[in-house]
């Protein structure tokens, strides 16, 4: 099995203990989006996203995915589970595409039991939403479950939210460190695709370690691989930092940064009209001086990509203008605002890719400090040798898919 690096899930690991077990009273959140969900041109949907209480994703538990904090409840059964649902639903009396979700893996049983998620499908096909979607990682999908899945939702599209994060299988291991394999994510968009369902590829912006420039770089490379490999549809996360995170503890010693939004201005950019009809934007609007993004406590919002306070409302309007449907022309009036933040911006990857050694020497620099610091120099002293020999497989001295 393709494995994340053990230095990250060792670290992850020891941050999450620490992390409190979220508020008693949060059981569900409700997100409502303006957003397109089939290639452009294609019309602008109402997403209504349901998230639920659940025991947490089962990857985050084993140490995986330095960005995320998505495993802080104790096990919920199937009654209170389904109750959660059915009294989000009761919200509204009209959808047009509806998501209900744990916030780590639908289909995976020791995080929703398979009567709950029954009746969750249940109660959505009960409802006038056109599309249903979920999240699911590729390894927890199968062909009887999808088909399952399809029936039961009585002629809705289903779609399904795959994390692929990065098609670089290096960077998946000891950047973003998750074990996903390009193999599952392939196995799992064509059996979804064989059942009239469509795969949609979350794909993250601005993974530690990485320049500015190679975060961009290998968000376009991915996106494009993720397009020709079976996802419908790829909606690109510029990272946040969240609470109970390495990242988080990156971040805290400058050894992380945010991507700016001018980095996902630029993503679009390079990845031209053709292929951005295929592209949906989340997450690019959060603010830590809104931490609680989903009125959770566990999952404290702490930096979020920005440009400065001139233009950051202009931008977020084109964005936002994006999402909804407007065709490449709104990414290129982005592209042509001036601010100084800007030139900012352009400065920093001029000078990080100008200085900065190469990537695999600047990863081990910084395990070294997550070894010593963070997980006592006798462990380091042990497995400095292993995890070094670990980040000299299969580097190619490249970010993008190969
Ligand atoms: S990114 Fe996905 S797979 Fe990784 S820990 Fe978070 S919810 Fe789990
Ligand atoms: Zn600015």
């Amino acid at each position: 099995m393709f494995q994340a690096n053990s230095l990250i899930r060792k670290a992850n690991i020891s941050i999450r203990a620490r992390r409190p077990r979220e508020q008693e009273n949060w059981r569900y959140a409700v997100r409502r989006q303006q957003v397109t969900m089939d290639p452009r041109p294609s019309v602008e949907r109402t997403l209504t996203f349901v998230y639920f209480r659940s025991f947490g994703c089962r990857f985050d538990r084993a140490g995986e995915c330095t960005m995320c904090n998505y495993a802080a409840a104790e096990r919920v059964d199937t009654g209170n589970i389904i109750s959660s649902v059915r009294e989000a639903l009761r919200e509204q009396n009209h959808y047009d595409a509806l998501g209900i979700s744990p916030f780590g893996n639908m289909f995976d049983v020791s995080e929703v039991p398979a009567e709950a998620r029954d009746a969750i499908f249940d109660m959505a096909a009960e409802t006038d939403a056109n599309i249903f979607s979920c999240e699911s990682r590729p390894e927890t999908l199968s062909t009887a479950l999808i088909e399952e899945t399809v029936d039961r939702l009585r002629g809705k599209r289903l779609f399904v939210n795959l994390g692929l994060e990065t098609a670089n299988p290096w960077v998946q291991a000891h950047c973003v460190g998750k074990s996903l394999s390009t193999e599952s994510y392939r196995a799992a968009t064509a059996t979804l695709r064989e059942h009239g369902a469509y795969p949609v590829s979350n794909i993250l912006l601005g993974a530690p370690f990485l320049t500015e420039e190679e975060a961009i770089e290998s968000t376009v490379g991915t996106i494009r691989w993720a397009l020709t490999n079976g996802s419908h549809l790829c909606v690109l996360f510029p990272s946040n930092v969240k609470g109970w995170t390495l990242q988080e503890w990156l971040w805290e010693r400058n050894i992380y940064r945010v991507p700016s939004l001018w980095s996902l201005v630029e993503t679009l950019r390079r990845l031209g009209p053709e292929t951005t009809r295929s592209v949906a934007l989340s997450w690019y609007s959060a603010s830590p001086t809104d931490p609680h993004r989903l009125d959770q406590v566990s999952d404290p919002l702490r930096d979020a990509p920005t440009t400065c306070p001139q233009c950051r409302e202009t931008v977020i309007r084109g964005l936002d203008a994006f999402n909804a449907g407007a065709g490449f022309g709104v990414v290129t009036r982005l592209t042509e605002i001036d601010c100084a933040c800007k030139d900012e911006w352009a400065e920093r990857i001029a000078t990080q890719a100008a200085t900065a050694d190469s990537l695999d020497v600047r990863v081990l620099e910084a395990y070294d400090r997550i070894g010593t610091e963070l997980l006592g120099t006798a462990w380091w002293d042990r497995q400095r040798g292993k995890v070094r020999s670990e980040l000299d497989v299969s580097y190619s001295g490249s970010v993008v898919p190969l």
